[in-house]
This record gives C-alpha cells, sequence and structure tokens, in this order.
C-alpha cells in the first residue's frame, strides 16, 4: 500500500480502514488508528487535533510498511512490539502471547476482590507470565506488593524482567524461570495465571493472527484444552495464604470443567468474571480450609 507524503492523516486512515475491511480485518478502525499514529510518530489526540496535517515523507513509508504487514494479517502488537495494557505499554516480542484485552479482566476482578486492600504489601504471583503483562498491571495497581513472576519459557522471563524494569519495577518483583509445580510452598495473596488453553486440534481453525503469530507453547492445553488447569490445580492450595485468591484466565465453554478441576485440586470457586464481549473468562478461587 504506497501513501503520498501528502496526503492528509484522515485521508490515509480512510484509505487504511477501507483496505483492512476489505480483508476481513475486524477491528479495521482501531488498527488503522494506531499504526497511523505510529507510523507518524504522533498520539491520538493529535491525530484528532491535526487530521488535515501532511502525513510527511517518513511516515509515508513507514506506514507503508505497517500496512502491508496487517494487510498480510499480522497482529498490529507484532508490527509495533508493543501493546498497551491496563495503563501501561507492555513490549511483547514474538516468542510470548499478544496481551489480550480480555486478560484485562484478570486485573478487573483483583481489583473487586482486593480492592480495599490496595496499601498493603500483598504477596502477588504471576505463573506463566509470559511478557509479564499480568504481573506489571498488578504491580501498578497494588503499588505496595511484590511480584514472582514464573514462566516455563527462558525468552517470556527475559521480556519479563525487561518490561517490570521499564515499568519501574524491578526492585518489587523476581522472576523465576521453571515449572510452577516446583516451586516452594509460600502464601501468596494474590495468584494469577493466563496459561495456555486451546485444545490442540483446534489451533489451526484459530484466526491467522493467533495462529501464525501466537506460540504454540502459550495457547496450547493439550487435548482437552484442560492440561494447565490440571498442572495448577496441583499446586495452587500450596501456594496461596489462607485468606489469598486465585484468578485463573480460561476459554469459551471451559467454566464447568475448570471449575470442577480447581475444586478437586482443594479450592473453592468464588466468582465468575466475563470479558468485555460478554464471555465468561475469570475464575477466582479461594482455599477450601
Ligand atoms: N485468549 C487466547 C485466544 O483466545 C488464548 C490464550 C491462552 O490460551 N491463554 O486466542
Amino acid at each position: 500500500m504506497e501513501f503520498d507524503a501528502g496526503i492528509s492523516r484522515r485521508a490515509a486512515m480512510e484509505r487504511l480502514i477501507h483496505a483492512f475491511r476489505k480483508a476481513g480485518i475486524d477491528e479495521a478502525a482501531y488498527d488503522a488508528r494506531l499504526l497511523l499514529c505510529a507510523a507518524a510518530q504522533i498520539d491520538h489526540s493529535s491525530l484528532i487535533r491535526d487530521p488535515d496535517e501532511p502525513l510527511g515523507d517518513l511516515a509515508a513509508v513507514r506506514l507503508d510498511r505497517y500496512a502491508s504487514r496487517r494487510l498480510a494479517r499480522e497482529p498490529v502488537t507484532r508490527i509495533l512490539a508493543s501493546r498497551g495494557f491496563w495503563s501501561l505499554d507492555i513490549a511483547v516480542e514474538p516468542d510470548v502471547l499478544d496481551p489480550r484485552p480480555d486478560s484485562e479482566t484478570l486485573i478487573d476482578a483483583a481489583l473487586k476482590y482486593m480492592g480495599e486492600r490496595q496499601d498493603e504489601a500483598l504477596r502477588i504471583a504471576d505463573l506463566g507470565s509470559g511478557s509479564g503483562a499480568l504481573v506489571c498491571a498488578l504491580l501498578d495497581v497494588f503499588q505496595k506488593s511484590e511480584g514472582l513472576a514464573v514462566d516455563i519459557s527462558p525468552h517470556a522471563c527475559n521480556l519479563t524482567s525487561r518490561n517490570l524494569r521499564q515499568c519501574g519495577f524491578q526492585n518489587r518483583a523476581r522472576v523465576w524461570h521453571g515449572d510452577w509445580r516446583n516451586l516452594d510452598a509460600a502464601r501468596f495473596d494474590l495468584i494469577v495465571s493466563n496459561p495456555p488453553y486451546i485444545p490442540s486440534a483446534d489451533i489451526a481453525t484459530l484466526d491467522p493472527e493467533v495462529r501464525n503469530h501466537d506460540p504454540r507453547l502459550a495457547l496450547d492445553g493439550g487435548a482437552d484444552g484442560l492440561d494447565a488447569f490440571r498442572s495448577l490445580a496441583e499446586v495452587l492450595q500450596r501456594l496461596l495464604g489462607p485468606a489469598g485468591i486465585a484468578i485463573v484466565e480460561f476459554g469459551i465453554g471451559q467454566t464447568e470443567p475448570v471449575t470442577r478441576l480447581f475444586e478437586a485440586g482443594g479450592l473453592e470457586p468464588s466468582g465468575v468474571f466475563c470479558d468485555l464481549a460478554g464471555i465468561e473468562r475469570a475464575l477466582v478461587l479461594k482455599r477450601s480450609h
């Protein structure tokens, strides 16, 4: 897609949106806005304020490249190597899941359950931290808390560390590389996890943005999609403090089986939260004593 340096920001947006819609891209206008703002190195308010400003040489070249990549169904996050999550900018690399707005449901649930404990030095763990989006958002919300991020992927551990540093949280967090089943017993106040939960056979049917760009390790939940929940159910009880809660993300249609697995692991389901599309997405668990 070629853009003339003299084209206005508004006209460039219109062209992008039209091309993205034609290619069957769901969030055409949102993606167009993110790519145009990144190409022109402006923020959204500047786009709204000065829509008639010409794009300029460099931005036109950049936008041309970004648009072609998006039309080839590469997600915006992968093109820009970052994603806005909660109130933070999170760096994203190819080896980790693109943090989704769906996962912000877990932060919302944490606030609903722990909101009145924002002044406490809570101990927080993120099991399968990936980019580190969840642990970073929680450390931002609970400003006196300390976090432990765990991931089996060394790439994810490195990126979580980088995001913790970039957010200024390196003094309040540790990153541990390994399998969460090998963690020593602990007394966390809050444990979050967005584990892989897609049934292996379904991965080939997902959108190209997901199937071709999210790492399999972060998606594949085994034959029935529930493997990671089985393994979390083995450990949550011994990692939670007496009044601690765990908040776990799961996929569409998994509320019942996931709830049953955790009940069998000695945990008590305490609430289910929906994502912005109204799909049940997060389960809150307590220790059953
Ligand atoms: N939410 C992602 C999707 O639907 C999957 C992430 C995961 O398996 N944790 O594509």
